[in-house]
């Protein structure tokens, strides 16, 4: 053990030792589905008015032997195992809450026309059977006077969050009130939505860019922790020093004028209710991740500057299997590139994707043109929001 770390144990207090809410240090593992509501559970502790929130460090294989191996029993996805690393790194740190959501549907921008929101079940299990293995022998939680707070979270029900927020957290927040927990709620849904409106104003910014001078750029379907570096491997970054901006399916613009540029004639054709609905293309809708890819994958066959798409799915991921096949049709119908890096896992194959990479590239360069001229031949006139 470091002297570093030795110091941080030393100076550690218990959580009930104290009232004063600003020496309460909450580390909170950035695993899974906190990489789509990190924002939310930033805003509500601050409005909390906790001394500090710790999240823990990208994803690393280093990060796994050193303080997850051995404590997750179950055979799982490589996603999943992370959490075990994540955890136990957290139990270095200078913290005296670990705060773990369990949570079980996610908030989404797809609304009305999906049937649920709700997140892998997997996520769910993660945290318990991982809990166990931080417990099973001793409880290396309390012995290191972290307490541990795993809540249930319905995303998908925020008028439930007040509640499952308040019930976890009273013993461990001095004075905490239900009607408190309900303004931190609020609080963190404002956070939440100002961080998606910055980054879907970035990507119009790009797409704008694209227009102006019909230039390509490439879509990411992959799950919103497959932008945690040792998750996805920053397969997405590789593309950036060619030349291609790379959007994420899940910070797309949703603008109105785009939308109904997009999706318009399908509308008033009667073949879908709303830009939202993808009942034509996708008819078991449960998972929320899972919508907005297929979502994301509507999206990109029509926008003229996304030439191509690059999935990306984790080591032992039964979410995913289904949706291979109707994402890349959907992609391919257009016309539109699809290229798909499955299974990863803990080991970065740098070598392998940098040879694909390039080969993606050649492809990219050779028909891009093509595919813009052929998708807004498709649209008709550009809006002239996209031309300002
Ligand atoms: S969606 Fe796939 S990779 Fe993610 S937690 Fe579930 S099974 Fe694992």
């Amino acid at each position: 053990m470091s002297f570093l770390i030795s110091l941080i144990l030393l100076k550690r207090r218990p959580l009930g030792s104290q009232q004063d809410r600003r020496s309460i240090r909450v580390g909170i593992p950035k695993f899974l589905n906190v990489w789509g509501t990190h924002q939310f559970w930033v805003g509500f502790f601050k409005a909390l008015g906790v001394g500090k929130i710790i999240f823990s460090s990208d994803t690393s294989e280093e990060q796994y032997r050193t303080y997850g191996k051995g404590r997750i029993t179950m055979d799982s996805c490589y996603p999943v195992k992370a959490l075990a690393g994540h955890m136990g790194e957290l139990l270095y740190k200078d913290i005296n809450l670990l705060f773990v959501p369990m949570i079980y549907s996610l908030p989404s921008f797809l609304r009305g026309h999906v049937v649920d929101t709700l997140s892998c079940t997997r996520v769910m299990m993660s945290v318990e059977n991982i809990r166990a293995g931080f417990t099973r022998e001793r409880d290396e939680f309390s012995q290191r006077g972290i307490s541990l707070v795993s809540p249930f979270v319905p995303f998908g029900e925020p008028e439930l969050l007040p509640k499952y927020l308040w019930e976890s957290l009273k013993e461990v927040i001095p004075g905490l009130t239900l009607e408190e927990t309900a303004k931190a709620v609020e609080e963190g849904f404002r956070s939440l939505w100002d961080f998606e409106k910055r980054m879907r104003e970035k990507s119009l910014e790009i797409i704008k860019w694209c227009a102006k001078n019909q230039r390509p750029a490439l879509l990411v379907l992959a799950r919103p922790y497959h932008m945690d570096p040792g998750i996805g491997h920053e397969i997405d970054a590789e593309f950036q020093p060619y030349g291609y901006p790379v959007l994420w399916y899940n910070y797309l613009p949703l603008d109105d004028w785009l939308l109904d540029w997009l999706f318009g004639k399908e509308i008033r054709a009667g073949i879908i209710k709303s830009p939202f609905d993808i009942s034509d293309v996708w008819t078991s809708s449960y998972s929320s991740n899972t919508n907005e890819i297929i979502w994301g994958a509507k999206f990109s066959a029509r926008l003229p500057w996304i030439t191509g798409v690059i999935r990306l799915s984790s080591y032992e991921c039964g979410m995913d299997q289904p949706t291979f096949t109707p994402v890349q049709k959907i992609v391919e119908s257009s016309g539109t590139l699809y290229f798909k890096f499955g299974e990863l896992d803990e080991t970065k194959p740098a070598g392998s994707v940098k040879i694909r990479v390039e080969t993606i590239i050649y492809y990219l360069e050779k028909y891009s043109k093509d595919i813009i001229e052929r998708k807004l031949k498709r649209l008709g006139p550009i809006p002239k929001e996209l031309l300002v």
